[in-house]
């Protein structure tokens, strides 16, 4: 038996294309419409990255298969050999020696540093850097920190010019000046991963990438969570779109990524910028909702889930949408026309937002800006 609320549910039509079409243009307004993602044309500086022209996806980058060894003589410092022993623990029960290749690429030819950052200068609490002069550097402030950064090390690959890290891809050019997509994406699933396997031992300073990460979440709940891990320690950003391509055109998965990636700059932006992006949070549930939704609507045809099953998880699923994000001292409002479409259909609306409130209220002004 069809009830009325399903009925209504399985004719739920998302006006994505049109409500992205007029949100993309307030966001994005130099970009126009993005044709095809090898031509996107990044329009906003990032951390110390230039204005861009255009960005390539690199494919799924070859293992090295490293030997899974440790040189744990290199690592001074006890606490520090200790968290490493302890990362690489948890890590090799949860995947294969193959999926942790960066891993035992990076770490042995990697300085942790563990140093007082001074805050007029640093406000973040560490960073990865596979490019110092000296030879690639992991600092932290304090070894709290340690947890986020060597998931940065076990992602990345350096490919020439190009930078490959988790879900992030930097391209340097020929003048000197970088482009970058899914750095967003990149550090707010690196929280993930943090939290998730390293609970409270792990920290960031200021609980950092509060949306970021709530976002990767939900993308996550689409992609898969097994799937979802290896794209990022593989560093196969291309992997996640080809698998997102079942749900969202390219235009749209791009779009979404842009939209992040504007999320953690969004702390340089001047009021005519804030002005301009005030769409970035509805372009980023929307892409969500939407992507989700075509997702149930596959399953339920193909007898993968029942009508009953649908509604239950999407109710879970728009619980964890983020309605509202303080960035950079600014909120931006998530509420777009799909969202709140949902949420009546649903019948949750009003109840849900309390948990991720709570989450933001804590959320200070600044963002980190570690790599
Ligand atoms: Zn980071």
């Amino acid at each position: 038996m069809v009830t009325k609320r399903q009925e209504d549910l399985l004719d739920l039509k998302l006006d994505f294309q049109k409500f992205a079409c007029k949100a993309v243009n307030i966001a994005f307004p130099l970009v126009g419409v993005i044709s095809e993602y090898k031509k996107l044309k990044i329009v906003k500086s990032m951390h110390r990255y230039t204005y861009a022209k255009h960005t390539d996806i690199v494919g799924q980058p070859a293992l090295v298969m490293a030997k899974p060894e440790i040189d744990y003589s290199r690592i001074k410092n006890r606490k520090a050999a200790k968290i490493v022993e302890e990362f690489i623990g948890v890590l090799s029960n949860h995947f294969p020696p193959e999926v942790l290749d960066n891993f035992y690429r990076n770490i042995n030819n990697t300085k942790l540093v563990k140093k007082f950052f001074h805050r007029l200068v640093q406000d973040n609490g560490g960073f990865y850097d596979p490019e110092q002069k000296g030879g690639p550097m992991i600092q932290v402030e304090d070894y709290c920190n340690l947890y986020h950064e060597l998931f940065h090390l076990a992602s990345s690959i350096l490919l020439g010019n190009i930078f490959i890290s988790g879900f992030q891809q930097d391209v340097t050019k020929e003048d000197g000046k970088r482009t970058t997509i899914g750095s967003a994406l990149n550090e707010g699933y690196t929280e993930v991963m943090s939290r998730r396997y390293f609970g409270s031992r792990h920290a960031m300073l200021k609980d950092a990438y509060v949306p970021q990460r709530i976002i990767s979440e939900r993308l996550e709940y689409i992609i898969g969570r097994e799937k979802m891990e290896v794209f990022y320690l593989s560093g196969n950003l291309s992997g996640l779109i080809e698998e997102l391509k079942k749900y969202a055109s390219v235009e749209e998965i791009m779009s979404f990524l842009y939209a992040m990636d504007l999320t953690l700059s969004s702390h340089e932006f001047s009021d005519e910028d804030y002005e301009k992006n005030q769409g970035l949070l509805k372009v980023i549930n929307a892409f969500l909702v939407k992507t989700f939704d075509k997702k149930q609507t596959m399953r339920v045809a193909n007898g993968e889930i029942t009508d009953e099953e649908r509604i239950e998880e999407s109710k879970e699923f728009v619980r964890g949408i983020i309605t509202e994000a303080t960035i950079g001292g600014r909120v931006y409002d998530g509420h777009c026309q799909d969202l709140s479409f949902m949420k009546i259909m649903l019948g949750i609306e009003g109840e849900y937002e309390t948990q991720q409130m709570r989450d933001l209220l804590d959320y200070e002004e600044s963002l980190p800006r570690s790599r």
